[in-house]
């Protein structure tokens, strides 16, 4: 038959089917399953200033960070984190943290799994071994000794985080995969996920499956082919562990959330990724507010108002950058709604795509209020902002403001004038949906 709408099977449905992950518990988060994407990011203290850890990790959690990630360079860090979760347990509450260990951190892993929910570990550098310049190949013998040494390394950790029901994270970066995969598979996509999946397997031996998998790049396409293609592999043995999306070293500013936006936002459209962080060279806490805005933006969590707004035309009736402000910050604390202001009648109404309310350019000084696609009254533009609130009280909607300014210290703003997604505390209708979730 003909394909007489020339879509050749493409979905065009616009729906974003995730693909089907097993839900992994990170303390009292779930990563995966039918959970909401999670968001996390890291604290830059040294890990020994433990009041230093505490303060910068509560101030994130507030912020709306789900699961928080150290890192534990040595033996010392490994005991401080100890304290860290334990005075967090005392002053605030009990944070899901991850401990970061690197070069041949064995012995650090063993310690601070006892102090952490989760442990990520790096396959390129847990067994490590300093590249050999002579070196001119790798043979199969060669390779089956790492790997066997590998595997022997990863046991007691594996099995340490299966007896207290724990969870690892096996974070490929592409930076730091092993001189034999380099060899081997070249500083590849490929290279990347099967340096993970020699680590999966070594579980799977264990029975172990609190698996969470990533496979960071700076690069942009490297990191989203790698994912591709691990998400292939995974599916093709029967393997539903979560994966952890992020492009690494992003940079800061405006292009680093460019980055980031379309390799997470990219892969999330895709169906791929069940947990999500955003690597800026900034305070962390600028990083939470860019999470949840690509959550937002692909309907996956919704954490703030959605505002649809015209780029504005020759038609526009109105300054449309200084209405939106203020309709911005008169409704801003309302998360779920979704507000449209239009420049005019001709296009507004129309390109509303499914907008709560209206506030559309009518004629010259008036404008009008819309309910969903339905008219529902002209009022003078000076009267504007104060009729959409009337009419949201009219209809139940309207809920008054927090309060004022200062309460809410260290919720941080994205730039754009938009509220902390979650507010301090941790708490509203989104946060709770992700803690009652299993
Ligand atoms: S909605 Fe109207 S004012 Fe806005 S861009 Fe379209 S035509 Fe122009």
């Amino acid at each position: 038959m003909s394909d007489q709408t020339g879509t050749h099977g493409l979905d065009t449905s616009g729906s974003m089917p995730r693909r089907q992950t097993r839900a992994v518990r990170v303390g009292d988060v779930y990563i995966g399953g039918s959970n909401p994407v999670v968001v996390q990011s890291m604290i830059n203290e040294d890990t020994l200033d433990v009041d230093g850890c505490v303060k910068a990790i509560r101030e994130l959690h507030e912020a709306g960070c789900e699961i928080v990630r150290l890192t534990v360079p040595s033996m010392a860090h490994a005991h401080a984190v100890g304290f860290i979760k334990q005075r967090l347990q005392e002053t605030y509450r009990d944070v899901p943290l991850v401990a970061d260990v690197h070069h041949n951190g064995m012995a650090i892993a063993l310690e601070v799994a006892k102090h952490v929910d989760k442990v990520r570990i790096n396959p390129g550098l847990y067994v490590f071994e300093k590249p050999d310049p002579t070196r001119t190949e790798y043979t199969p013998r060669d390779f089956q000794v790492a790997a066997a040494k590998l595997k022997e390394t990863l046991r007691p950790l594996i099995l340490s985080l299966k007896e207290q029901d724990k969870a690892l994270r096996i974070g490929v970066n592409h930076g730091s995969l092993s001189e034999r995969m380099l060899f081997t598979h070249g500083d590849t996509p490929e290279g990347m996920v099967e340096s993970a999946l020699e680590c999966v397997r070594v579980c799977r031996e264990l029975d172990f499956h609190n698996l969470v998998i990533s496979m960071k790049a700076s690069k942009v396409s490297v990191m989203m082919a790698a994912y591709r293609l691990l998400a292939r592999r995974l599916d093709a043995e029967h393997m539903d562990y979560p994966l952890h999306l992020g492009v690494t070293e992003a940079g800061d500013g405006e292009y680093g959330r460019i980055k980031s936006s379309i390799g997470i936002g990219g892969l999330l459209a895709e169906g791929l990724g069940d947990t999500i962080r955003v690597s800026l060279t900034e305070h962390p806490l600028k990083e939470i507010p860019v999470c949840y805005s690509i959550l937002q933006a692909l309907g996956l969590r919704r954490t703030m108002v959605e505002y649809v707004a015209c780029p504005s035309c020759g038609r526009t009736l109105f300054n449309i950058e200084e209405v939106l402000h203020v309709v911005r910050d008169a409704t801003k604390h309302m998360p779920g709604l979704s507000i449209a202001v239009m420049g005019c009648i001709v296009n507004g109404p129309g390109e509303m795509a499914d907008a709560d309310y209206g506030y559309v350019g009518k004629s010259a000084g008036k404008i009008s209020l819309y309910r969903g696609r339905e008219e529902i009254r002209t009022v003078p533009e000076s009267r504007g902002v104060a009729e959409l609130i009337a009419l949201m009280k009219e209809d139940g909607v309207w809920v008054d403001p927090p309060a004022p300014p200062g309460a809410a210290a260290g919720a941080p703003s994205d730039g754009n004038g938009s509220a902390a997604p979650i507010a301090a505390g941790g708490g509203g209708a989104e946060k709770r949906q992700t803690a009652g979730a299993t």
